[in-house]
């Protein structure tokens, strides 16, 4: 199957580096696969570190006139690129949903809140703002400036092909960094969709490259050169861990957005069909592959019988397929190793005295084994903490629940865990809303709301959860470094 992109031509399967559509020299292909199917969507020449290496020498060369941009050039590049990307939201939509899975709906929801970085960031560039200080000597004067850190590496994942992308290129561009990305090998088109777009919306050459490949070994060409003055990677916490070793070398600045394990807490006191439908929104969207979505279901006693009632209703409109189906809110999990995980987890709580509610199946209905694996959302009871489920991240449409007596019992149990990115609960106390908000160990809280994320908003973690902000002025902070100048007059 080859994968036509826009009027029936051939998708692009190329890198961009220097301003030029290059293919990777290493001798391997990339196969790109369609999750739904298993069918082999494109292959892509992979990139190793030759390729990597003049990505960093081109945005280093770019960096020194970009850097010299004035604020408004660069919002009105930010600009240009926000409205490609809105009047090409189906297409890459399509795209994204092709070789990751989330229906359409999803992928275009997806696409308008990606752009929407751009759109602010754009903004936000005019509104880099230094300081000065009154001095302690009548002759002096202090001054601070912020200046662009320097070129920027960007790693990304593939559960938001388009939104991470944006979400860190957007900001480092407004404040006059240059960068070369990653993306996730399962997600390389929507990436260079996108840089299409960037190639349209007029960048100077080397201020944006994108290095498609071998993960490790573009890694560690990243990791190991010193111009590359700042990381920032959203994915694994124990590939996090494993860049900030590598980044400690050349001490750059990192940003991290790792792993989470959030709780989703349910009082008594809250409005119950609300309760239920974040509690649906927050971990069935993206089939739950989503690093705030919902891990633990905590319901206080009195309620969890309703709770449990109310939510099988709601899956049952649930349908299960391929993306591109019209009205499908499940599409596929990313490969075989997500569905393992899933089906371990299931198994692992149903072996230790979990009851399965709702769903409990998966199914492969791939052409071959590289995809077309699904997941019945699945509800499960009577679940204790014991349970691999209650700890680790699972990545996929399961919806543990357990019950819980008090305020303090619930805090305490939803922040032992060495993560601490999202935590969600409901109820219609406002005391209990401050009271909880500041108790929960977690950068994200969303009070009677299951979906929180949005451009203008400090998106990231506390503990193993991550390092630093993504998301309004808090995420270009990230790419700036704050220079004290003394004046004696
Ligand atoms: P996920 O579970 O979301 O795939 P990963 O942490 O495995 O999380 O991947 C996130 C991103 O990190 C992807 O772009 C992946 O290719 C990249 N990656 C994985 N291993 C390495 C590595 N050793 N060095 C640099 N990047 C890596």
């Amino acid at each position: 199957i080859v994968l036509k992109g826009e009027g029936g031509r051939k998708m692009n399967c190329k890198m961009y580096i220097d301003g030029q559509w290059v293919e990777g020299k290493e001798g391997e292909k990339l196969e790109v696969v369609n999750p739904a199917t298993g069918d082999i969507l494109v292959y892509i020449a992979k990139a190793g570190y030759a390729e990597t290496e003049r990505a960093i020498e081109s945005a280093d060369k770019a960096f020194k006139t970009w850097s010299k941009t004035t604020a408004g050039e660069r919002a009105n590049y930010l600009t240009k690129l926000y409205h490609l990307m809105i009047e090409h939201k189906d297409e890459i939509a399509k795209i994204m949903t092709l070789e990751q899975g989330k229906p359409l709906q999803e992928a275009m929801g997806e696409v308008v809140y990606g752009a929407g970085f751009v759109e602010w960031y754009a903004e936000e560039a005019k509104r880099v703002y230094g300081e000065t200080i009154p001095a302690s000597k009548e002759n002096k004067r202090i001054m601070v400036l912020k200046q662009p850190v320097g070129v920027v590496a960007a790693i990304t994942p593939w559960n938001f092909p388009a939104a991470m992308i944006t979400r860190k290129m957007a900001p480092a561009l407004a404040a006059g960094c240059t960068v070369v990305l990653k993306p996730a090998s399962s997600t390389p088109l929507t990436a260079i969709k996108i840089f299409e777009l960037c190639e349209k919306a007029g960048f100077p050459k080397g201020v944006v490259n994108l290095v498609i490949g071998d993960a490790s070994k573009i890694g560690e060409t990243l990791m190991n050169d010193f111009r590359v003055r700042k990381l920032t990677f959203t994915g694994s916490t124990e590939v996090g861990k494993k860049l900030m070793t590598q980044a400690g070398a050349t001490v750059k600045r990192i940003s991290l957005e790792l792993g989470g394990h959030a709780p989703f807490i349910v009082f008594d006191d809250a409005d119950l069909d609300k309760a239920v439908t974040g509690a649906l929104n927050s971990k069935l969207r993206n089939c739950g592959q989503v690093c705030v979505a919902s891990n633990r279901f905590y319901v206080q006693e009195g309620i969890i019988d309703d709770f449990i009632l109310k939510m099988k209703e709601k899956l049952k409109n649930y349908k299960i397929g391929s993306g591109l189906e019209e009205g499908v809110h499940l599409g596929p999990l990313i490969d075989q190793n997500a569905y393992e995980k899933v089906k371990t987890h299931i198994e692992d709580a149903v072996n230790k005295g979990a009851k399965i509610e709702f769903g409990g199946e998966g199914f492969h209905r791939g052409s071959s084994a590289a995809g077309g694996y699904f997941y019945q959302p699945t509800l499960l009871s009577n679940v204790t903490e014991e349970m691999l489920i209650m700890k680790e991240e699972t990545f996929g449409p399961v919806i543990p629940v357990v019950s819980f007596k008090s305020e303090e019992e619930v805090i305490a149990r939803a922040n032992d865990t060495k993560y601490g990115l999202a935590a969600y609960f409901f109820t219609q106390s406002l005391a209990k809303g401050f009271r909880v908000s500041e108790a929960l160990a977690y950068g994200i809280v969303g009070v009677n709301d299951g979906v929180p994320s949005t451009p203008q908003a400090p998106f990231g973690g506390f503990k193993e959860s991550g390092i630093g902000r993504e998301g309004g002025h808090y995420g270009i902070e990230g790419f700036l470094e704050t220079k004290y100048v003394s004046f004696e007059i």
